[in-house]
This record gives C-alpha cells, sequence and structure tokens, in this order.
C-alpha cells in the first residue's frame, strides 16, 4: 500500500481483513468455454490506488464483450493499459473476466453497482475492486441480480446516445430516435433511456421479440425477420439519432434513414476499432480504424448527417442518474435468464448463442 492521505490508509488496513485468496471464474489462455477454470485459491482482489474500493461481488451479468474476451478480444490495447495501469506482470493470466457487478463495499457495507473498466479483473470472482467513479449506489428497489443487470448496457447507452451523441434528458425530448437491435441488454436499455427522456423510439427486433418491445415502451417496432427492415423503415418520417447495436450492412443502411441538415447522428457500438489493432497491432489497427470511420465522416458530411462511433466508458456519474430513473419506475431491469455462480460456463454459452433478450446474469451470493 505504501505512505499515502489518511483514505489509502484506511483503506489499505480495510483490505488486510479481506481473504488472500478467493473463489474466481479464471482463463489462462484465450480460447472457449473450456478454458474457464473455477478456482478457490484465486489471488484476491486487492486495492491499489487511494480511489479504488474493495466490493464484495453478489452478482455479476455476463454480456457479449466478456464472451469476445475470453477469445481474446481487444487484447493488445488492453495490455498495453494494464501495463499503463501498473497492473500487469508480465502476462495478463490468470484472467478473471466480467464486467458488471452488483455487491456490497466491505469497508462500509454501502451496497453498490457498477461496470468496470476493461483492463481490469473482472467481476466473475468473490471479491473486485472498482474505482469510485466507476460505481454508484444500488438502486433500493432492485435486488443485486437485478442491478448487475444494468452498468454496462447502461453506460455504453450513455456513452453512445449522450457523450458521443450529444442526447441528454434536456434536448431528447420528441427527438426521433431509431435503436437498430433493440432485443438485446443494449436495445432494451437504450430504448427505456429514451423514452424516460420524451423521445419517439422506433426499433428493430426478429418476430418473438415484437410484442416484448412495445410493451417495454417503443413507439414503432419493425419486424426485420419477416419484413425488409430497411424498405418499413424508409416509410417512416427521417430519424433526428440512430444509435446502432447490430453494425456491418445495418448500420450503413441506417445513414439514409437520418434527416438532412440538421446534424442528425448515427452512432454506432459496433465497429472494427479493437479488432483491427488485434489483427495487425495497435498502430496500424488505429490507422486502418480512422480511415473507415474517416470514409464514413465524409458520406456524412454531403448531406449534413454525421456518422459516430462509441466505446463503453466507465461511468459512475451516469449510474447514479440511471439509479434515479429506475427510483422513479421509469426504467425497469430486463433478466432473462439467472445461473448461479457454479455454472458461470452456461451462462457465457447462452449469451454466445446469441438471440438475447435483455440480460443474463450470475447469482453469488
Ligand atoms: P446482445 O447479444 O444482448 O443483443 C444483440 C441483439 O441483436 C439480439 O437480441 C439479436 O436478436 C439482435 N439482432 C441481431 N441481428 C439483428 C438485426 N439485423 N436487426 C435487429 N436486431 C438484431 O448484445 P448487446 O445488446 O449487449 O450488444 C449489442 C452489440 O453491441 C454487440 O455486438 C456487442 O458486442 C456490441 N457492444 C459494443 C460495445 C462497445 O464498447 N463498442 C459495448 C457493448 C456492446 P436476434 O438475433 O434474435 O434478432
Amino acid at each position: 500500500c505504501g505512505k499515502g492521505p489518511l483514505l489509502v490508509t484506511k483503506r489499505c488496513a480495510s483490505t488486510a481483513k479481506s481473504p488472500a485468496k478467493m473463489m474466481a471464474w479464471q482463463i489462462y489462455q484465450y480460447g472457449g468455454n473450456e478454458e474457464l477454470t473455477l478456482s478457490d485459491r484465486a489471488r484476491a482482489a486487492t486495492i491499489k490506488a487511494p480511489n479504488e474500493l474493495l466490493i464484495k461481488v453478489h452478482a455479476a451479468s455476463v454480456n457479449p464483450i466478456d464472451v469476445k474476451m475470453r477469445g481474446g478480444y481487444g487484447q493488445k490495447v488492453l495490455n498495453m493499459l494494464r501495463a499503463q495501469q501498473g497492473g500487469l506482470l508480465g502476462s495478463e493470466f490468470p484472467l478473471i473476466l466480467g464486467r458488471d457487478f452488483s455487491g456490497v463495499v466491505i469497508e462500509t457495507g454501502r451496497a453498490v453497482y457498477g461496470a468496470l473498466s476493461a483492463y481490469r479483473q473482472g467481476s466473475h470472482a468473490q471479491f473486485t475492486v472498482a474505482s469510485d467513479s466507476e460505481i454508484a449506489k444500488k438502486p433500493q428497489v432492485l435486488s443485486h441480480t437485478e442491478a448487475a443487470s444494468i452498468p454496462y448496457v447502461a453506460t455504453t447507452s450513455w456513452a453512445a446516445l449522450c457523450t458521443i451523441g450529444e442526447l441528454s434528458e434536456k434536448n431528447a425530448h420528441k427527438k426521433r430516435v431509431l435503436v437498430q437491435g433493440g432485443s438485446g441488454g443494449i436495445g432494451t436499455f437504450s430504448i427505456q433511456l429514451l423514452k424516460a427522456w420524451g423521445a419517439y423510439v422506433a426499433t428493430t427486433c426478429s418476430t418473438d421479440a415484437v410484442d416484448f418491445l412495445r410493451n417495454l415502451g417503443a413507439d414503432a417496432v419493425i419486424d426485420y425477420k419477416t419484413t425488409d427492415a430497411k424498405k418499413e423503415l424508409s416509410k417512416l418520417p427521417q430519424f433526428d439519432f440512430v444509435f446502432d447495436a447490430v453494425g456491418g450492412p445495418t448500420a450503413d443502411d441506417s445513414f439514409d434513414l437520418l434527416k438532412k441538415w440538421t446534424n442528425a447522428k448515427l452512432v454506432t457500438i459496433v465497429h472494427p476499432f479493437l479488432q483491427n489493432t488485434d489483427s495487425f497491432g495497435v498502430v496500424p489497427g488505429m490507422g486502418r480504424a480512422v480511415i473507415a470511420l474517416g470514409s464514413n465522416l465524409m458520406k456524412g458530411f454531403s448531406a449534413g448527417r454525421s456518422y459516430r462511433w462509441a466505446i463503453f466508458l466507465p461511468n459512475g456519474k451516469a449510474l447514479e442518474k440511471v439509479g434515479r430513473l429506475v427510483q422513479r419506475d421509469l426504467i425497469h431491469p430486463v433478466v432473462e435468464k439467472e445461473f448461479p455462480f457454479s455454472e458461470l460456463p452456461a451462462a457465457f454459452q447462452f449469451v454466445e448463442e446469441g438471440h438475447n433478450r435483455g440480460k443474463t446474469v450470475v447469482k453469488m451470493v
């Protein structure tokens, strides 16, 4: 722990009470589900900085990012960040996956929820360490299972809609927003956030999810399985904003659905940024990403629209605001499936199979 302000000393003292070992699901190399190994002797999470807290995890969720990271996604950039943060001693393994958690701060007994930066050891363990900027007070009306379903999709949606897309509760009222990919974790959260802010929300999904998304508040739901979604969407008045959680041709086709010359925006979270850095190295990969984004930006300039990429950013302040909307009954957790901690690989398999309807949560306590 070293020398430091009173706060550090106090927190370091508290870690002395925490066990040296903990239960955790770890991987020792990148690969498939067979790499997930349950250990009861994993090195316990420890606080390394004054702004960090030791948290007993009560529930965590499994996101598509966990499945991708199990296979090595983002490793080049993340190892660079791990080295910068002083947390990488030779190798990233054994690696604990998991971004989302809901739990209790060991030192204070305070119930919190949060989403961990991708370079950190994860939440699929008995204990985790988070910085105070990654967490917020857990909404009291939610169980830990429900709370753990929210942070990663909430902070990613916040990054895309607000930080990159410049939408907010103040300006979203009556804006026409299209959410591409409404039925998954990101879609079910962002539809509710946008409705809470008073936007008009259209969305796309498979046939079985149409009624589910209408009940969640979407104003128009287009079934992309049984109709030509692009054609159906183009019959609707044009949009001020497209939030794309599908990528590929779906993202590209969405561009023409935006109003012209009003700075209407398409923000996608499915882009090749980390994939490029994995394939070509950090600098060349970033170069390719800049070129790909640049060509989309140019397309936008010709019609007064803008095309942007967003990524997950931990954001405790956003989680506080989301927590207030939850307390006011404006946002509800959408937990599709819950698994016990001992069955975490089954949760990974469930998420990996796709067609998710909301979130998959793993219960520790
Ligand atoms: P989920 O797996 O929870 O949901 C994806 C949903 O999209 C599924 O419900 C799927 O259902 C639906 N879907 C698939 N194809 C289409 C389509 N053509 N049109 C409409 N819906 C479709 O994933 P998340 O919601 O958590 O994440 C969405 C995407 O965003 C993922 O690719 C994820 O990796 C990415 N992401 C990126 C982040 C970043 O930092 N850049 C952060 C978070 C997520 P069905 O197949 O049944 O139609």
